[in-house]
């Protein structure tokens, strides 16, 4: 029995906040289980893609995988439609979607439609655009996934489109294959995809993306769906932003060739399902977002049947977008007791190697993703243990891990599996 959890806890690092006297929310937090884990533990700092890079999840995933992101990662719009199983081959294009809500003169209003679009009226926005929208020389199909997102693949048949077009989201810029949020202010209206090499393929993506763009747009405007919204005082889903275009479906070293052990990821997202496809592991799902107890059970299940087992648990981003550090505590406390209490409980760490480190930070006090390097704690197998301290940023800084990158982490996990 050679075994290894890896527990990636979404956004979880922090700063020192004001509302918690000074403390970071993983240092407020009452969390008994995280520290008995972390007294028996080697600890030590990561830099998710690298230092000075404020990276999105599934680019941080990617890297906290060991993969290099910047010669492997396919692009988000690759990695969404592969995780909704679309049938996307190389040469079509894919490009990551957000229903949006703009004015009269395409000034963006919200960016992701009051972020309470139902999955039903997204379905029947989607299937609006899939029916009306026409694009000459092509086919396409427009697929909603879980609330305002959505993944846009274009096909034309005999020709290859290339990935190397601009974003119509204002919002994030690309930097390479790399979506990286723009920081500071943004321009509010939707823009123009534009060829960022000179080949015909990019030209006719970009053509072809704006051409789907403005369609849908009037398709939109005067949908039953958003004028029931409108009615009852919310934001009508009335544009659609593209974002993050790929043509290539990516040829990298699955997880099992590098370990030599079968992985199991255990996600919610088609984002986080994508990255888990495309790295060689099997998915699975298990009880709502924060359903913690679900997923430990199922994490405990699928131990028994896999060599490695990959968790994402979401939960302490969503305040940190909030600024809300008081809600990213108790996030915290509620993991520490519905999840990591049943891990303590059922595993052996003679045989299991415990991993729990995060994607990335999300402080409250920026209320987005930040460069700061996260705690790495690893419990059982042959890690040992270094000064006894708690799984927090301040701590882990002193731990005998010292710094490492996120390319580096999971190896350096499989290099404490019990012989
Ligand atoms: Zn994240
Ligand atoms: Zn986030």
């Amino acid at each position: 029995m050679r075994k290894l959890l890896y527990v990636l806890l979404d956004g979880v690092g922090d700063r020192p906040n004001p509302e918690l006297n000074y403390t970071t929310p993983l240092e407020a937090a009452l969390t008994p289980n995280l520290d008995a884990l972390a007294r028996q533990g080697v600890k030590g700092l990561v830099y998710p893609v690298g230092e000075g890079i404020a990276p999105e999840s599934d680019i941080a995933v990617f890297s906290m995988l060991g993969y290099d992101v910047h010669a492997e990662y396919p692009g988000r719009g690759v990695i969404e439609a592969v995780g909704l199983d679309l049938d996307f081959r190389s040469g079509d294009l894919a490009v990551r979607a957000n229903f949006a809500t703009v004015d009269e003169s395409n000034k963006i209003v919200d960016r992701r439609v009051g972020r309470d679009l139902s999955e039903e009226e997204a379905r029947s926005l989607a299937q609006a655009l899939n029916e009306r929208v026409k694009l000459s020389g092509a086919t396409f199909r427009f697929v909603h996934s879980v609330g305002h997102r959505a993944v846009l693949v274009i096909r034309v048949e005999g020709e290859r489109l290339s990935g190397m077009i601009s974003n119509t989201d204002p919002a994030y810029e690309r930097v390479g294959k790399l979506g990286v949020a723009k920081e500071g202010r943004v321009s509010p209206y939707v823009k123009e995809a534009e060829p960022l090499e000179d080949t015909r393929a990019a030209k006719l993506a970009a053509e072809l993306v704006n051409e789907f763009t403005r369609q849908a747009l009037k398709v939109l405007k005067d949908h039953p769906v958003n004028q029931e919204r409108i009615k009852r005082g919310q934001l009508p889903g009335n544009a659609v932003l593209l974002r993050d275009a790929g043509n290539e479906l990516p040829s990298i070293k699955p997880l099992y060739d590098r370990f030599k052990m079968r992985f199991a990821a255990l996600t919610d997202m088609p984002v986080e399902r994508g990255v888990a496809k495309i790295t060689g592991m099997q998915s699975f799902e298990a009880g709502g977002l924060r359903d913690y107890a679900a997923k430990a059970k199922k994490a405990l299940e699928l131990l028994t049947r896999y060599g490695g087992v990959y968790v994402h648990l979401k939960g302490p981003d969503e305040p940190g977008h909030d600024g809300d550090a008081w809600g990213k505590k108790k996030v915290i406390e509620d993991i520490d007791q519905h999840f990591f209490s049943k891990l303590l409980l059922n595993i052996d760490l003679d045989q299991v190697v415990v991993a729990i480190s995060a994607d990335h930070s999300t402080p409250c006090n920026l209320r987005s993703h930040s460069a700061d390097p996260v705690p790495l704690l690893i419990t059982g197998g042959k890690a040992g243990k270094d000064e006894p301290c708690r799984f927090t940023e301040k701590d882990c800084r002193k731990g005998s891990l010292g710094s490492l990158i996120g390319k580096e982490a999971l190896e350096r996990v499989y290099s404490f599996l019990p012989r």
